[in-house]
């Protein structure tokens, strides 16, 4: 009998390999099948007699194989399948490239189903969808015909073929969702949308499907934010109050003027600081900005009004930087800093053991702790905690926030919330998103920066823009190379990353030291490299778009793209912004193979724009939301069916969602459905 949990590997025609293969795309279970949706729909659902067939429309056909054939193409290279297709109202000639087996598959007089377009100027079928008539109906052809993201060694068919032997287990599952808000907003029911979404039996049932599960998608993200702020909400964070004169001593100590931008975002978070209402704010700004003195602003105030300040970062490298920065930044002060990391411990410059940072967390003998996420995981109560800083998080800190507010249930307060992040995220998609943030932004360069001088490359350019690299080194600087995912199997891009260092290593730089980072990397690892970067021994990184991001290596000057065409126009900014750091000339090297003129002008874009939130947008308008941002880097949820642009759908989930915890409707079906789509709510 197949269940829910019935393993893959149990299903008809599945061996171990196929089995292998499906489990790195996340597949175990017959529910994680059904719950892997089609990307979109072939319609093959028209159906015509021979007889009445048109050049390039899609349709079906039902007939008889009359011969089938192979033979070798015209240059020998191919080996191709012939066959004649015949019913009552005539007969029609497919043809087949490399799948010989097709001979073996069909034999003379078998009934078959062929989907496809019949071309316009041989008038036959050139490579059709094919199988053979039976009685459990057709599977891919004469529907609409799903269409699925693969992964090497599977194909379409059959991934099909097993999810058509999932479909008595659909039966098990049951609707999470409230009948009300099922009522209210004419969804189908989860089992008609699920079977619907891979089995739809027109268009219509495929469109109510995909709005129902488009909806859980979103309604499910939207109920833990609308939780979250629920939870914030019923507490009272601490007043910090205002201290003009030592903020006024404290600017006029550093060794700039600071910006508009950067007096505007200060101004609104310590406003926001002032009252009990629990700060929970998003600082968004360029890389090299001057985020960090604007978060200093904050950590001032917080600490002159008697409170603690945490600050997480995503590595214990820029934790470390962190830390160095703002010891020099509050020297004056003589604020006490601590380091806390799992490999690096220290209190104003000196080492000490975990015992002994522990130590000084409880009895509050510090002003301001930096770390990883090490320091929320320890079971640590930090007294009169005022302010948590979060940079470069994902998810904006939601899941930071969580922990701390368990930590925080028993206090009589909670703390004001900071996160900030370089990616240049539009309003709009921030607000829809992530409803309960409110939203700073840093809009404007310190002035005197060297633009980064950015190029597009062309293959027959290559060798050239290696000399300059080489160049480059010479005069003691360094270089970033990133590399994109190709292989979607390849989910972290270990194998392109790979490919190109050895490249790098052998045949074009073999006297140089060359680094290699990916995300398969233990985080020690990355450590060992990112750390030889920044001393000078490896001269070139090569890595994947995990490269942290916030990282300083100032005398890096060339950051160079591979396949920069796959890569959105943000994200290509943020790149650019690891170099440049210095006073030295900077420059952006883009290599492209694509010669679409779409891709070109795509890039070029990046060659006259500096600004991120300006190439943020144009992203959206040529290729949508969805494509804009790396998701997982950005920290916006990963959407499997949703994307960015159902503006729709997200207000509506938005509604609903803030209504359910308004009212307290929720229900242990919906805790167990946020549980299973890994948004887990320890709340009550
Ligand atoms: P980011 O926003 O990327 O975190 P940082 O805060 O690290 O940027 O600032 C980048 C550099 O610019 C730092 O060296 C900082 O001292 C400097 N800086 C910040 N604000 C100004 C300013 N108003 N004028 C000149 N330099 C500034
Ligand atoms: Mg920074």
């Amino acid at each position: 009998m197949i269940e829910l949990n019935t393993p893959i590997s149990v299903l008809t025609r599945v061996g171990k390999t196929t089995a292998g293969r499906l489990k790195r795309i996340g597949l175990n279970t017959v529910e994680d099948l059904i719950f892997y949706f089609p990307f979109r729909y072939e319609d093959f659902s028209l159906i015509k007699k021979i007889q009445d067939l048109l050049p390039n429309e899609p349709v079906t056909i039902q007939g008889k194989i009359k011969l089938i054939a192979n033979r070798r193409s015209f240059r020998k290279r191919k080996i191709l399948t012939e066959a004649l297709i015949s019913n009552e109202t005539g007969s029609v000639k497919a043809i087949w490239f490399n799948q010989p087996y097709l001979t073996k598959t069909f034999k003379v007089g078998d009934a078959v189903y062929l989907s496809g377009k019949l071309d316009e100027t041989r008038f036959q079928f050139i490579s059709p969808e094919y199988e053979k008539v039976s009685l459990d109906g057709a599977i891919h052809t004469g529907r609409l015909v799903p269409i699925y993201h693969l992964t090497e060694g599977v194909t379409q068919k059959q991934l099909r073929f097993l999810l058509k032997q999932t479909l008595p287990a659909l039966k098990e599952i049951k609707d999470y969702l409230p009948k009300e808000i099922i009522e209210r907003n004419k969804f189908v029911g989860l089992n008609r949308a699920l079977s619907g979404i891979h089995f739809p039996n027109n268009q219509r049932a495929a469109g109510l499907a995909v709005r129902r599960l488009k909806f859980d998608e979103l309604f499910l993200i939207q109920l833990a934010i609308q939780f979250i702020r629920k939870q914030i909400g019923e507490n009272k964070a601490g007043k910090i109050r205002f201290l003009e004169k030592a903020t006024k001593d404290f600017v006029s100590g550093l060794p700039f003027k600071l910006t508009n931008a950067q007096k505007k975002c200060a101004w609104e978070i310590l406003r926001d600081l002032e009252t009990e209402r629990p700060m929970n704010r998003l600082l968004e700004g360029d890389v090299g900005s001057g985020k960090t003195v604007v978060v200093a602003l904050a950590m001032l105030n917080a600490i002159l009004n008697g409170y603690k300040v945490v600050m997480m970062a995503p590595t214990e490298i820029l934790a470390n930087q962190h830390y160095q920065t703002f010891r020099k930044l509050f020297e004056k002060q003589k604020f006490s800093v601590l380091l806390f990391t799992a490999g690096r411990k220290k209190k104003d410059g000196e080492k000490l053991s975990k015992a002994e940072v522990l130590a000084c967390l409880e009895k509050a003998e510090f002003d301001i702790v930096i770390g990883t996420h090490a320091v929320i995981q320890e079971n640590v109560k930090i007294k009169d905690l005022g302010l948590v800083v979060v940079d470069e998080q994902h998810r904006f800190g939601v899941e930071q926030r969580k922990s701390l507010l368990l930590k925080e249930k028993q206090k009589e307060f909670v703390s004001h919330f900071l996160s900030m992040t370089a990616t240049p995220i539009p309003r709009t998609l921030v607000l829809t998103l992530c409803g309960d943030l409110d939203l700073s932004i840093i809009d404007e360069m310190p002035p005197g920066r060297k633009p980064i001088i950015t190029r597009i490359v062309y293959e027959q350019d290559r060798l050239k823009a290696y000399e300059f690299i080489k160049k480059q080194i010479a005069a003691g600087r360094q270089v970033f190379v990133i590399c994109p995912l190709i292989d979607p199997s390849d989910k972290l891009g270990v194998k392109s990353v790979k490919q190109e260092f050895e490249k790098l290593d052998k045949e074009i730089f073999p006297d140089l030291k060359i680094g290699l980072m990916h995300g398969r990397l233990k985080a020690k690892e990355k450590e060992a490299v990112m750390c030889e970067f920044v001393m000078g021994t490896i001269k070139i990184l090569v890595s994947t778009s995990v490269i942290e991001v916030g990282i300083d290596v100032p005398n890096a000057t060339i950051m160079m793209v591979e396949g920069a065409e796959r890569f959105g126009l943000a994200q290509l900014h943020q790149f650019r912004g690891r170099v440049g750091r210095a006073g030295h000339q900077s420059y952006c090297l883009l290599f492209s193979e694509s010669n679409s003129e779409l891709t070109r002008k795509r890039l070029r874009y990046l060659e006259d724009c500096v600004d991120g939130f300006k190439l943020a947008e144009k992203d959206l308008e040529l290729r949508g939301p969805g494509e804009v941002y790396g998701l997982r880097q950005s920290g916006l949820p990963d959407l499997k069916i949703a994307s960015l642009s159902d503006v729709e759908l997200i207000s509506l989930a938005q509604k609903e969602a803030k209504g359910l915890v308004e009212n307290k409707k929720m229900t242990p079906e919906l805790e167990q459905a946020l549980r299973k789509n890994n948004i887990s709510m320890h709340f009550e």
